[in-house]
């Protein structure tokens, strides 16, 4: 079954065995997220290790995410772990309390107090828990308990409407950057950047550290600040991709604002040629259960709908019961939801014209496959880029990415509606065009005398060099 959509899924203590990643790879896991709030340098490496591992048994390629904890401001610990908030009770949140009890907890973040005013609303454990800021006094800042509840340990503190000056990258992100480039991986995710600056300075660092081992990894922006709505265009000029950043966006937003944004975001993305995840709380009962909601059935499915190029994991493939089974109902809806999707061309096509030679080939290649009814799409590709712009658009035609760089070849991975193949560099250009042919007909998108679209550039080899649209019948010799 041909599916478009990519899935992203975290793994952790459920889903760190090769036998279970095995699985999740087979069941279709594309892209693997490491998540940088848990675990050590050396639970990422092995788990790196065994992600490679596991892709090569498999036979394909899977690329590895690494998710910054960024700025993320926690509460400190408890004498007894927690505390009960009874609403309309006084708390205080201290920034040099050591040890929390039942009348106030500390900060990992020191200068909070700073940032804060009588008025503001903070939400404690993703909006669970609701205090209003009565007054700042030096470190502490007393609240009154809106909505109560059980509060534990480093649980997550967002202010209401956002605007906490917190710097994007902490010095725990950069030394993780430092790790997550000796793993070479493929993506590197930045939690609550603001702006394009943030994104600038971590793909700075990202690059200065992923040198010695030949990394540049693709930026991803996770978009979960208010502030990072109105600086979107500048963000995602500045990045390679974005996540929309359900999670903690919804605490700072409010809940009912996300579907729109989600939809707007995943517009956005595509018209700026960058990619889009959208992440967080996608399949949440099969933490437990071993099928969806309904409403969690139709999430994936709109947002598939709404042209996201990867649907997330966190939770429930690191930590739940049934990490194998949520990926395979998670690639079943994706693969429903797309039959049902109309094309885009037409109206994408209208108003655009292009200064690249490449970005032309590109379009134009999509828009002869589609018009024409070809099977597939073959891209002969050193940075993606053909892929990449052919995969902003909709259309029913599977895209082949046929790469002689393994890098290229997992970042593709993502990539909606591009299926990533290696490419052996000791071919000449008739011989490549014909392995590619084969490819596609192997899997079965193709056979004799289907036609099918091919991309390349003269002389072969060079990134950006694409300048040949090529249109063939399968079976034909050239
Ligand atoms: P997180 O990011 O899982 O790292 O918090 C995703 C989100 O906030 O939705
Ligand atoms: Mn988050």
């Amino acid at each position: 079954m041909h599916r478009a959509t990519k899935i992203v899924a975290t793994i952790g203590p459920a889903s760190s065995t090769p036998d279970i990643l095995l699985k999740m790879i087979r069941a279709g896991l594309d892209v693997v997220r490491l998540n940088f709030s848990h675990g050590t340098a050396d639970d990422h490496r092995q788990r790196a290790e065994m992600v490679r591992d596991c892709a090569r048994q498999a036979g394909r390629e899977v690329a590895i995410m690494a998710d910054l904890q960024g700025p993320k401001i926690r509460v400190g610990k408890f004498e007894n772990g927690k505390t009960m908030l009874e609403p309309g009770k006084p708390f205080i949140l201290d920034a040099e309390c050591e040890l929390g009890n039942d009348e106030r907890v500390g900060l990992d973040y020191k200068d909070l107090p700073r940032d804060l005013k009588p008025a503001d609303v903070l939400l404690l454990n993703d909006g669970l828990l609701v205090l209003d800021v009565v007054r700042v006094i030096g470190s502490e800042i007393h609240t009154t308990v809106r909505v109560g509840g059980e509060l534990s340990n480093n649980k997550g503190i967002n202010r209401q409407g956002g605007g906490l000056t917190a710097p994007a990258l902490t010095a725990k992100d950069m030394e993780d950057i430092r790790t997550a480039m000796s793993l070479s991986v493929d993506f590197v995710a930045v939690s609550f950047p603001k702006n394009a600056t943030d994104m600038e300075m971590a793909r700075q660092l990202a690059n200065i550290a992923g040198a010695p081992y030949g990394v540049k990894p693709k930026m991803i922006a996770k978009i979960e600040r208010a502030e990072a709505i109105p600086a979107l265009q500048e963000i995602l000029d500045s990045s390679d991709g974005i996540m929309v950043a359900r999670g903690d966006l919804a605490v700072e937003v409010g809940n009912a604002a996300v579907p729109a944004l989600q939809k707007r975001m995943i517009r956005m993305a595509r018209e700026s040629n960058k990619l889009v995840i959208t992440a967080t709380q996608m399949m949440e009962s099969m933490i437990h259960a071993p099928v969806p909601t309904r409403a969690e059935v139709s999430d994936v499915a709109n947002a598939v709908l709404d042209g996201t190029d990867a649907v997330m994991l966190s939770a429930e493939s690191a930590a739940g019961k049934y990490p194998v089974q949520t990926i395979e109902a998670m690639a079943a809806i994706c693969v429903e939801a797309e039959k049902s999707e109309q094309s885009e061309l037409d109206k994408d096509f209208l108003d655009r014209t292009f200064t690249r030679i490449d970005q032309s080939i590109a379009m134009g290649a999509l828009f002869t496959a589609y018009h024409l009814g070809a099977k597939a799409i073959v891209a002969l590709t050193e940075s993606g880029s053909t892929a990449l712009w052919m995969s902003r658009h909709w259309t029913h035609v599977p895209i082949f990415a046929l790469t002689p760089r393994v890098g290229s070849e997992r970042a593709m991975s993502l990539y909606r509606n591009v299926t990533p193949l290696h490419l052996d560099t000791s071919n000449d250009r008739d011989t490549a065009l014909q392995q590619a042919i084969e490819a596609v007909v192997s899997k079965g998108y193709a056979a004799r005398g289907d036609m099918v679209v091919l991309t390349v550039g003269e002389p072969m080899g060079q990134p950006g060099g694409t300048n040949t649209l090529k249109i063939v019948r399968v079976g034909d010799v050239f």
